[in-house]
């Protein structure tokens, strides 16, 4: 290839040395030793594909997703941002190849979050924001949170609700002109009126509308059903729903059951026609279980799941994604005068620190369980603390982490391509100083992250 395009350009250059009356194509010597430069470093520059270059990537110590096990000394070769092969010891790269040190570390696949909400943060104007953000305000702020989730090492993210920017930054970042994680996208989360993900709670009247199924906001079987259709319309990959009443939203209750089973039929019934699944913010007992029996395929949260909600989970095999740093944020900051409306703060106080002991019981029950925490809730890029709230309450960090690679990767029906460092998967791998499993506070402080083969961190 490279000798056909010099040809091509020695051609040129024969052409522009014969001067011409109309001197149209006289060109000075200085220009045409420009060309020739330009012509012969560009020579330089193409690639050839039987020297494609591979990255080697030395690893101290691998925690690869699925084994129980760490294997020491190992070797990870990349090419075109897969993983081509895991070999043991320290294999030495051919001339022309990266190597990457990464001896003194521990390195594990791309860390999956399936419950992020990168279109925001918490803060103490998050009510008043309603009025004042556009979606292009929150369009650049997500920019910032989907960098700062990356570089805590968490290479793929289930954004579970937003306006539509959260599926915008999913395009973005897929076509390159964004860094940050893999999104998967719901898109807008749906609710019923008046339910926890109605965009209109407790707005002045005037302003409260009736928000409909275009909004997210359904009531009634064919209500349901056109919801679904217009969240894969507008580009969703799943569906979120709220099953029962939240912490944030300003509403009386923060757990009662906010869909009829018949509406959630529908829903599941319709997502999963069109090849998407359904993740059930649930707090609440009775809506959880009712969400279940309808088969979404996440209780996210989970905070009341008594035994009988875990039995019909282990029995169905429905994933419980725990939140547990949501919870615990959420009632801290519920602390501080004025942080949330009063309202908010009460069922802040009295679910948040629920969380964690569920996850315990749960975990103990054998419900599956896969890693998620709400980031949004709380700051982004603190995501990893979860880790330490899972082993805080009996998970081993092993589990800790297999539950935000391989199960979360499974959770996402994405387990063969990313969720552990085989052969074949994506290239996407994050890396700490130390021993994890010895000392979990070491996860909150990620030292290198790859995606797709691309170094987005390294220090
Ligand atoms: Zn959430």
């Amino acid at each position: 290839m490279p000798v056909a395009i010099s040809e091509i350009f020695i051609m040129f250059l024969n052409q522009i040395n014969c001067p011409r009356i109309d001197g149209n194509l006289l060109i000075p010597k200085i220009m045409k030793n420009l060309l020739i430069t330009l012509v012969v470093s560009t020579l330089f520059l193409l690639p050839d594909p039987a020297l494609a270059q591979k990255t080697y990537v030395h690893a101290g110590t691998l925690i690869d997703g699925i084994s129980d096990e760490p294997h020491d000394r190992v070797t990870i070769v990349i090419e075109d941002g897969v993983i081509q092969s895991v070999e043991s010891g320290f294999v030495e790269a051919a001339p022309g190849n990266e190597v990457i040190d990464l001896r003194n570390s521990t390195v594990m696949p791309g860390w999956i979050d399936l419950h992020v909400h990168l279109e925001g943060e918490t803060n103490p104007n998050r009510y008043i924001e309603a009025f004042t953000l556009n979606p292009e305000d929150r369009a650049f702020r997500s920019v910032l949170y989907a960098r700062r989730t990356l570089e805590a090492g968490f290479t793929t993210v289930r954004d579970l609700g937003g306006s539509g920017v959260n599926t915008a930054l999913r395009n973005a970042i897929r076509a390159g002109f964004v860094d940050g994680p893999r999104v998967v996208s719901v898109g807008k989360s749906l609710a019923t009126t008046g339910g926890h993900a109605d965009p209109t709670n407790n707005f002045r009247r005037d302003l409260m509308g009736s928000p409909g199924p275009e909004d997210g906001v359904i009531n009634g079987v064919a209500e349901a059903r056109q919801a679904v259709r217009q969240a894969y319309k507008n580009g969703s990959d799943h569906i979120k729903i709220t099953a029962t009443g939240g912490v944030l939203s300003v509403a009386a209750s923060g757990q009662n059951p906010q869909f009829m089973d018949d509406e959630l039929e529908a829903i599941v019934q319709t997502a999963r026609d069109y090849g998407m699944h359904v993740a059930a913010h649930a707090h609440g007992t009775e809506g959880m279980l009712r969400a279940v029996l309808a088969g979404v395929h996440t209780i996210d949260h989970g905070t009341y799941m008594d035994e009988e909600v875990m039995a019909a989970m282990v029995d169905r095999g429905t994933w419980y994604i725990p939140t547990i740093s949501a919870g615990k944020f959420v009632a801290e900051m519920a602390e501080e005068e004025g942080y949330y409306p009063p309202m908010v703060a009460e069922k802040a106080q009295e679910i948040g620190p629920q969380i964690q002991e569920t996850f315990r019981k749960a975990y103990e029950y054998g419900v599956k369980i896969a890693f998620g925490t709400d980031a949004g809730v709380f700051y982004h890029g603190d995501n990893a603390r979860e880790f330490i709230y899972m082993t805080e309450v009996g998970m081993p960090v092993m589990e800790a982490i297999q539950s935000a690679t391989m199960s979360a990767a499974t959770v996402l029906g994405m387990e063969d391509s990313i969720g552990s460092v085989e052969a074949g998967k994506l290239a996407d791998l994050v890396a700490v100083d130390g021993n994890p499993l010895d000392d979990v506070e070491s996860l909150t402080d990620v030292t290198f992250v790859m995606k797709d083969g691309l170094v987005y961190k390294k220090h």
